[in-house]
């Protein structure tokens, strides 16, 4: 087996620990990809959804999630096969109070409907 390269990106919201790993087969892999990047600092769905999030303002929101199988891109560690695809995002794995659904366990094109409220 080829030795792999990893590296961890760290999101970018001060006093976050969130992490996501990339793997590589060559560190000149790992170089074009972080040239490609441009930049960019990552962010975990907490901190690139901030505008989801719920406050006293907007005490309602909706989310329609589609299941649908992700191709390996050689890049990312992957542990599922499937992803809930929310247009600005995806992810494998929804967590919330109570519950944990995950998309390996439905077929393509079921749709995750979310919803959350707060009463004042
Ligand atoms: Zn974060």
């Amino acid at each position: 087996m080829p030795k792999k390269y990893s590296y961890m990106s760290q999101c970018g919201h001060p006093g976050c620990r969130e992490a996501k790993v990339y793997k590589f087969n060559t560190i000149r892999e790992q170089k074009e990809w972080g040239e490609g990047f441009g930049g960019l600092e990552w962010r975990c769905d907490r901190h690139h959804r901030m505008l989801d999030a719920l406050s006293p303002a907007k005490r309602k929101v909706i989310i329609e999630g589609v299941v649908r199988t992700v191709e390996d891109s050689g890049y990312i560690v992957r542990h599922h096969e499937k992803v809930f695809d929310f247009g600005d995002s995806q992810i494998s794995t929804v967590h919330g109070q109570g519950f944990t659904i995950y998309a390996d366990d439905f077929p393509d094109g079921a749709i995750l409907k979310l919803t959350a409220e707060i009463s004042l």
